[in-house]
């Protein structure tokens, strides 16, 4: 049976020693007996017992057992693992006082990456919505290994680089003296245990690159730019993390008639000066199929008549845009001898009242 010295003796101090006094005393300690810098303690005994000293004492609560019950009283409040630790684990407590960084263990789970996508469609479908089906390339988790990375049937085995811990403790030389910090363990490459017998199929990576075919539903008022987001469609997470997404994004196509603006269309129509002057009734396109529209006497160019409801849904909230048709008034460029004559005598029919005034005129409307 071996008798543990006592905590306060191990680290020179005094039993009234302040928190300041005992961290110091632990840093001057551990740097001494750390078995980087130490080369007589092999076994790092000398180390463990500073390093289980300090763990006691820099603790209130146990540190205050300590004091009343002594060894056993610590151990029985906290568990004998309280002081347990080795090597690898350490990396933490050093780095906080030797300044090292400490680098993120590589065994989490991470979320995969997130995928995009682009997609044209017509005016027509943004219009209505549809359906897509696309065909993507993403890796997932290997079908055979279900993502371990082992042959079926057999298990990792634990890294003996880095006892599992996925890390390794390095200590660096510079004129301020060592530093030691952790870095990740380049045997098992983090992981903390190696694959013996890889599986076949993905080579031990535990990912393979599929081929998917991915239905997607673009919703009525979609427009270019809009993104669609597919949760989970994304790459594979590694080591039990999520997917990522798959962001769909839409583009779409000019219409050879149609233009958009926002939630309204506007199409251009021509008519003939009679048909403005007179007014008339037209069929003209929607995206919902041909309408007829009415076209009010003395229509000018720029006049914009409205269609309701004619528009692309709204893609947040009931209803729809608008289609607006804007007129433009077009004048004849060939006549027959008889349009002439008759436009002649409309001409001089046409008082000065039904002359533009070009001091009054005050563009288009
Ligand atoms: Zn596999
Ligand atoms: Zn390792």
């Amino acid at each position: 049976m071996t008798t543990k010295r006592d905590y306060y003796e191990v680290l020179g101090i005094d039993r009234n020693a302040t928190d300041e006094e005992i961290k110091k005393a632990f840093r001057k300690l551990a740097f001494k007996y750390h078995p980087d810098h130490n080369h007589e303690d092999k076994t790092g005994e000398k180390f463990k017992e500073v390093n289980e000293a300090y763990e006691v004492l820099s603790d209130p609560d146990k540190r205050a057992s300590y004091d009343r019950f002594g060894h056993g009283g610590t151990e029985a409040l906290f568990g004998r693992d309280f002081a347990g630790f080795d090597f690898g684990g350490f990396g933490d407590v050093i780095d906080a006082f030797f300044g090292g960084t400490t680098t993120a263990s590589r065994r989490t789970p991470r979320r995969g990456a997130d995928l995009s996508y682009l997609t044209v469609i017509t005016l027509e479908e943004a219009a209505r919505g549809c359906e897509r089906e696309i065909a993507i390339t993403r890796t997932e988790n290997c079908s055979s290994c279900q993502g371990t990375g082992c042959r079926p049937g057999s298990k990792p085995v634990r890294c003996s680089n880095c006892n599992g811990s996925g890390q390794v403790r390095r200590v660096h030389q510079s004129l301020f003296g060592r530093f030691a910090h952790t870095a990740i363990c380049d045997k098992c490459h983090g992981e903390g245990r190696i694959i013996t017998a890889p599986c076949p199929r993905c080579q031990g990576t535990g990912r393979e690159r599929q081929e998917r075919n991915i239905s997607v539903t673009i919703p009525a008022g979609v427009d270019n730019g809009s993104q669609i987001r597919l949760r989970g469609e994304g790459e594979a997470g590694t080591r039990g993390g999520p997917a990522g997404s798959l962001y769909i994004n839409i583009s779409i196509k000019e219409h050879e008639i149609f233009s958009r603006y926002n939630d309204n269309i506007l199409y251009e129509l021509p008519i003939n000066f009679t048909q403005a002057a007179l007014g008339t009734e037209v069929e003209i396109p929607t995206l919902n199929g041909k309408t007829s529209l009415k076209i009010p006497a003395g229509s000018q160019t720029g006049q914009v008549l409205r269609l309701k409801g004619q528009g692309i849904p709204h893609l947040r909230g009931d209803g729809c845009g608008d289609q607006l048709v804007k007129l433009f008034v077009i004048t004849p460029e060939k006549l027959s001898k008889k349009q002439r004559q008759l436009l002649a005598e409309l001409g001089e029919s046409l008082s000065s009242a039904n002359t533009p005034n070009p001091k009054k005129w005050k563009g288009l409307s």
